[in-house]
């Protein structure tokens, strides 16, 4: 059965379709790269599946659950943001274990959990700074070990290494990998970059104009593009 079912989602801003009847299956465990030109509708499709935005039309089932019309804080799943999305004010460690705390999680548990995910992705001695003390790459961390200590086995990553020069976006695309597979965890990755879906996915979905121009594993779309459109993309 698949883990994450998409069944014909679609947005509609006015009068225009952002998002057009898209259908997709993901199994668990895998890493799956939403790729697309600026303005094709990537992130409007994942914040559908997250619950920031309403579908006009479609469900999103995941683990067999349909939880279209459910809040996000009811969805099992997590984000990481291009922005980060850190709360200027809190610590480190406090933004981590933030979610956790808003859900009643057990003061011995959250800490249990910032222990792991703090050693996870490196940010040991960082933890009682503001986000205002911290490099991109190490915010792009605190975003993440914020996913992890959630554990909802569906993340949710839109653009999370445009804002990092490229050497560190090739250190963080390896660690997120690893991270991804360490703990089991499904994956759905907006880019705009061919290259980073190409490096980092199981499976792709090229979407163009709202619409879904192919999905299959990286050197499907590359050997056998199913458009001139995939051709010139990949
Ligand atoms: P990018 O790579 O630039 O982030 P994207 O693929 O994520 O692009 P979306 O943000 O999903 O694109 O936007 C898809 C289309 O929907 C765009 O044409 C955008 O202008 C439009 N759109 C997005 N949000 C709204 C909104 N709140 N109201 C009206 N139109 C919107
Ligand atoms: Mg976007």
């Amino acid at each position: 059965m698949s883990f994450l079912n998409i069944q014909g989602l679609s947005k509609q801003w006015a009068d225009t379709r952002v998002v057009e009847d898209i259908n997709f299956e993901i199994c668990e465990g895998e890493f799956i790269a939403l790729l697309g030109p600026s303005g094709c509708g990537k992130s409007t499709t994942l914040k559908m599946i997250a619950g920031l935005e309403t579908p006009t039309a479609g469900n999103v089932i995941l683990n067999g659950q349909n939880i279209t019309n459910r809040t996000p804080g009811q969805r099992q799943l997590s984000m990481v943001f291009q922005s980060y999305a850190l709360f200027p004010h809190l610590s480190v460690k406090e933004n981590i274990v933030f979610g956790l705390k808003a859900r009643k999680v057990p003061v011995n548990e959250r800490n249990k959990r910032l222990r792991h995910a703090v050693e996870l992705v490196n940010l040991g001695d960082q933890i009682n700074k503001k986000p205002s003390e911290l490099s991109g790459g190490q915010c792009q961390r605190v975003a993440l070990a914020r996913a992890i200590v959630s554990q909802a086995p569906l993340c949710l990553m839109d653009e999370p290494l445009s804002n990092l020069d490229t050497k560190l976006r090739n250190e963080m695309r390896t660690e997120i990998r690893a991270l991804q597979k360490q703990l089991g965890l499904t994956v759905l990755y907006v880019t705009h970059d061919q290259v980073e879906a190409m490096s980092m996915a199981d499976r792709i979905i090229l979407l163009n104009a709202g619409r879904i121009e192919q999905m299959g594993s990286p050197q499907a779309l590359y050997n056998e593009p199913a458009s001139s459109f995939v051709a010139r993309f990949i």
